[in-house]
């Protein structure tokens, strides 16, 4: 008998349709939510009442590839200053939408210094940080007050680090009175989705509307951001900020990041992302927008920059050629990017592929646009280059990686370059 065998399924991100607001800045909107791509976050780590330092960081986590860039307002100083930033980010063409974060005096801030509310375009709002007793629903109200008299959304940001512990406290209270108490985890994750799901509905009370407000839960597990989530995404349909709060430092700070969003990114769950990196002493501060990105990118969620496929290498290559070939390819293109983006529309489609030895390299570089397998060990020192998929030329020699390059900058010039002398 014989069996039917099935295509099989090809992986696909779901849809979880969220409300779509439009965060703007002049005349540059970008849109979150609904059917909008997911949106790269980043926040700067400057003090913000040094506005041109904070002014020079945005401006590099901009041209990372930072879709909206979150600024600290901490101080009376501060939110002076804010102008000031967005002034100097105008004036070097950088038109970036600023979100300020607010903590304690949020509510004094965006009163006392109407520039700064007027110049941000979205502020973020802790409800676990806005004021304890009677105090804190007035002071949200004033936040909200703001964000409808200069007409900014907002961003409700709950963490589990600032939960708001009156609310904590009074869901503890009542698991202890179930005949089956929760773990006490489980009360928690309670406490961040109702704290934040109650506060955007205050603010809607108070007359915003549901597009105009976004949320987050943020943890610093994986499993508890993933589980939280899950619900959160289920109990409304707001769109959501999606991070591992502390994510750490190198290595496990990327791996931890990728592994929560991958899984809620799949799922439809996320409107915009950050990755809470904690920057080795000199790391650029941008190296979290180019793992969030990755992060889109590799899940086919996003394209921002050309692909570079490199083989590890193994034993059949015992010199490093084809390492630094691969890091330099990839270093150019990402340094091009900025300016390739405008001068060659659909660029970031462009694959290429950087490959150590005759086994899988000649395959691998027929599957990219542009592909080089250098000569492993024992091989002939030739290195065949594709194009397209045919073999077009092979280089030898001590030039090689300058060589491939410029194949690269001409195979560019000749395939996107043609869009914009046809769009001329
Ligand atoms: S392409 Fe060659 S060098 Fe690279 S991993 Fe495969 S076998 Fe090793």
């Amino acid at each position: 008998m014989s069996t039917i065998v099935q295509p099989i399924a090809v992986a696909l991100p779901k849809a979880r349709r969220s409300l779509q607001s439009s965060v703007v800045w002049g005349p540059r909107t970008v849109t979150v939510g609904g059917d909008a791509p997911v949106r790269v976050q980043s926040m700067t780590n400057t003090d913000t009442e040094d506005a041109i330092g904070t002014a020079i960081q945005v401006k590099e986590l901009a041209i990372a590839g930072s879709e909206l860039v979150r600024i600290t307002v901490n101080t009376p100083e501060a939110a002076q200053a804010v102008p000031y930033i967005r002034e100097q980010l105008d004036k070097m063409g950088i038109d970036v939408p600023l979100i300020g974060d607010f903590h304690y005096n949020g509510h004094r801030l965006l009163t006392d210094v109407p520039a700064c509310a007027e110049a941000l375009s979205k502020y973020r709002i802790n409800p676990g940080n806005v004021g304890k007793g009677d105090k804190r629903d007035k002071q949200f109200g004033q936040m909200i007050d703001a964000a409808m008299k200069w007409n900014k959304p907002v961003r409700i940001g709950v963490n589990w680090g600032s939960l708001d512990q009156e609310l904590l406290a009074s869901l503890m209270d009542t698991n202890s009175q179930r005949v089956e108490p929760w773990d006490a985890k489980q009360v928690m994750y309670e406490a961040l989705i109702t704290s934040a799901i109650e506060s955007a509905k205050r603010a809607e009370q108070m007359g915003m509307r549901g597009e105009q407000i976004m949320l987050s839960c943020k943890v610093s597990g994986v499993q508890d951001l993933i589980s939280v989530y899950r619900e959160l995404a289920k109990r409304c349909d707001y769109a959501l900020h999606l991070g591992l709060t502390e994510a750490g430092m190198g290595t496990k700070g990327t791996v931890a990041s990728t592994a929560a969003l991958a899984v809620l990114l799949q799922e439809g769950i996320g409107d915009t992302i950050r990755v809470s990196l904690t920057p080795a002493p000199g790391e650029s501060r941008t190296q979290e927008v180019v793992i969030a990105s990755e992060i889109l990118q590799s899940l086919g969620l996003r394209i921002f920059v050309p692909s570079v496929t490199a083989c590890p290498g193994c034993g059949r290559t015992t010199s490093d050629t084809f390492q630094h070939l691969a890091k330099q390819i990839d270093d150019f293109l990402r340094m091009q990017m900025p300016v390739w983006r405008k001068k060659y529309p659909g660029v970031e489609n462009l694959k290429v592929a950087v490959m150590g030895c005759i086994v899988n390299g000649p395959g691998e570089s027929k599957h990219a646009d542009i592909g080089i397998s250098l000569p492993g060990t024992g091989e002939a020192p030739a290195a065949p280059v594709f194009i397209d998929g045919e073999k077009a030329l092979t280089l030898r020699g001590e030039n090689i990686a300058t060589e491939f390059q410029s194949l690269v900058e001409n195979y560019i010039e000749k395939r996107f370059g043609q869009t914009e002398a046809a769009n001329a």
